[in-house]
């Protein structure tokens, strides 16, 4: 029998950090090396984000630089990593009768590589994606996400990768320091609480939540992958938070960890 493995969301942020150590950053790394060593993983991330769910098939997934006006070393950056068609199959078996397309043509994008660039350097761990389906409520993904939960227990690492307050209209993208917003501190330690109580009625009808959550979750597709990771956990297991912060006063950095 494999040890259950956690399923831990991060708060992937700025493209940069792919290409930076910061606190951030060396937090993943760190991850990496406590972690039980995963046999895969299956990524969710916010920036596959389609009008259906698909999961990725490949062999050798591409490196997607899907983001524009950065520096030219973020577009070298590669991400090597194998897929794991096996597993790809295996998440379109657990999700039935949900139909999940076989996928050839998307790869890594950033939301993936520029966390596990940092909590697995070496590119040796066999990662697969799954898409978001933007049509969908959150009550939905959060239901589809409680059929991956036995895939910890096949050794693979479900990883979330989005932000739980993301409002780029707000965000000062370094140009000077910028305290966090009162709003995104207050919508994070009110989700925190939550998390912390397993609550999660609450965080999935989200829109509910007033203006601290309109203003923190302005579009689903940053904060739905944490939905994916809320819904594996399983009972008596306990939330974790091993990365802290907010970057440029309207991006949460926090990383959340089940199990
Ligand atoms: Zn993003």
């Amino acid at each position: 029998m494999t040890d259950l493995l956690p399923a831990i969301f991060f708060g992937h942020g700025n493209p940069m950090n792919a290409i930076g150590q910061n606190a951030y950053t060396k937090e993943w790394h760190k991850i990496g090396k406590q972690l039980l060593r995963p046999k895969a993983i299956l990524s969710v991330s916010a920036h596959w984000y389609v009008p259906e769910t698909g999961v990725t098939v490949s062999t050798n997934p591409r490196t997607i630089h899907d983001f524009g006006g950065f520096p030219e070393a973020l577009y070298q950056v590669q991400y090597p990593a194998p897929g794991d068609p096996a597993l790809a199959r295996r998440v379109q078996q657990l999700l039935a009768p949900q139909e999940v397309r076989l996928d050839e043509s998307w790869g890594l994008d950033h939301g993936t590589w520029s966390v596990l660039k940092h909590v697995y350097p070496a590119a040796d761990i066999p990662v697969v994606q799954l898409s978001i389906d933007e049509t969908k409520p959150a009550s939905f993904h959060f239901g589809l996400a409680r059929k991956l939960a036995p895939l910890r227990e096949e050794g693979v690492l479900i990883v979330g990768s989005g932000n739980i307050v993301h409002n780029l209209h707000t965000y000062a993208w370094g140009r000077h320091p910028q305290e966090p917003y009162d709003w995104a501190l207050r919508f994070e330690a009110a989700a925190r609480e939550r998390m912390k109580a397993g609550e999660f009625k609450e965080l999935i009808n989200y829109d509910k939540l007033g203006r601290d959550a309109t203003l923190s979750i302005p579009t689903p597709e940053h904060y739905l992958p944490l939905l994916y990771v809320l819904a594996t956990m399983q009972q008596r297991e306990k939330v974790h938070f091993p990365v802290e912060g907010v970057d440029g006063g309207s991006i949460s950095m926090l990383a959340v960890q089940v199990g």
